[in-house]
């Protein structure tokens, strides 16, 4: 049995959707599960739907109406005139009507998975039209009653024996029937609202049920050719890895890299299931494949940037030591706002944190933090992990940066800077 995974960029058009029935095609003798993500930058555009609903903004109604023309350009590119799925399209579309009616009353992290969440329903809705209209026989299915989580919105946790259960018992009567599609991204709560499970969460929903259904791997169908050691946007002459641990692959993604989000390893690795990296561009292609490997020697350092950090510093405002009573209260007010610490250093008199900074979670923390502590902070950082670095490349990359934090290890090397570019 496979799990596929598709992401935004494979659906980002009529193409893609295209290509995607083509590459499944040539796996129509398997029992197949594909995890779909929304298309292209629909999740962007659904989140600043949500802010702009919630802040009452007077561009409510034309980000609605661009998501809505997006939609409906694929499909009139897909599908005749008077296919049922154009009816299946417009009635998810009522779901967002009715809420845009009302005037928000909920948590704006409620708000956010109720409305970005349309995102994947409407993406794998239309797969699954497309392939069957292709003659490739698909079912659609709703995740929401499969992946159950606690209510934590934005981030939510996942019940593992329950969601367990649920899928062990229902899909692998549906996979003999033929190919299930089903949304990446999100889970249902008990009182049945959707959650979504962290921006690029779609690799963790395809691990979820790899792991669940013993699967025999796992494909994340990308626009790379596997995994690189570095960005190739930021980067050049960057290689390519045939093949990764899972170590390797889970210290990777708890740097920042982008590729695979940060909880798909571990059911994988427990599961003893592979994970391929493969591009969609290039379906004959090797790719990565991330398995239990005793590959400890790298060609090249592996280069993480992560953009857009803050480096906050906090101080007792009587000057005092930072000591173990300050930092339990200042670790209860990170959790309490979501703040995921990437470095932390301390010194006698300060804690220095470096995190992915968004307003609506930084504003309400540096509130409640200046009440009890002194507080300094620079943002529009970078944070740079280098993972079997050598000093070379680590002078290189600093010289004449202005170097806010740096902190050596063995293995890792990680530093903050300000103005990274690599031209
Ligand atoms: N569509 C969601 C996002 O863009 C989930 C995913 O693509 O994995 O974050």
């Amino acid at each position: 049995m496979l799990v596929f995974k598709f992401g935004g960029a494979s659906v980002k058009d009529a193409e893609g959707i295209a290509n995607l029935a083509k590459i499944v095609s040539n796996y129509q003798g398997n029992k197949l599960l594909i995890v779909v993500s929304a298309m292209g930058k629909i999740t962007n555009a659904l989140e600043k739907l949500t802010k702009a609903y919630y802040n009452r903004d007077s561009d409510v109604d034309k980000i609605y109406e661009s998501i809505k023309a997006y939609h409906y350009n694929i499909l009139h590119e897909l599908f005749n005139d008077g296919s049922a799925i154009f009816d299946d399209v417009a009635n998810t579309f009522v779901e967002i009507d009715w809420m845009l009616e009302d005037e928000p009353q909920d948590s704006y992290d409620f708000i956010y998975d109720q409305l970005v969440s349309i995102g994947e329903l409407l993406s794998t809705k239309i797969v699954n039209a497309y392939l069957n209209k292709t003659g490739i026989k698909s079912q659609w299915l709703d995740v929401r009653g499969y992946v159950h989580t606690d209510n934590t919105y934005r981030e939510g946790i996942v019940d593992w024996v329950k969601t367990k259960q649920s899928i062990q018992q229902d899909i692998p009567a549906m996979l003999s029937k033929g190919i299930v599609v089903t949304q990446g991204f999100l889970g249902g709560t008990s009182e049945n609202f959707t959650t979504t499970l962290g921006r690029e969460g779609s690799d963790y929903t395809a691990s979820i049920f790899a792991s669940c259904l013993q699967a025999d791997s796992v494909t994340a169908w990308k626009d790379v050719p596997g995994i690189l050691n570095a960005d190739p946007k930021l980067f050049q002459d960057t290689i390519k890895f045939d093949e990764l641990s899972y170590t390797e692959a889970i210290e990777m993604t708890y740097y920042g890299a982008s590729v695979i989000h940060p909880k798909t390893i571990k059911p994988l690795q427990n599961a003893g299931i592979p994970l391929c990296v493969k591009s969609f561009n290039a379906p004959e292609a090797v790719g990565t494949i991330i398995k239990d490997t005793d590959k400890r020697s790298f060609e090249k350092a592996i280069i993480i940037v992560k953009q857009n950090q803050v480096l906050l510093s906090i101080s007792a405002k009587d000057y005092s030591f930072i000591n173990e009573n300050h930092l339990s209260d200042i670790y209860r007010l990170f959790a309490k706002n979501h703040i995921k610490v990437n470095v932390v250093q301390t010194s006698a008199l300060s804690l220095s944190v470096c995190f992915d900074y968004t307003d609506d979670r930084f504003n309400p923390l540096l509130q409640e933090l200046k009440q009890s502590y002194n507080t300094k902070y620079n943002s529009n950082l970078s944070l740079i992990t280098l993972r079997h670095y050598e000093y070379p490349l680590l002078s290189s990359l600093t010289q004449g940066k202005n170097v806010l934090l740096e902190q050596l290890s063995r293995n890792t090397a990680q530093i903050v800077i300000e103005d990274f570019r690599t031209e």
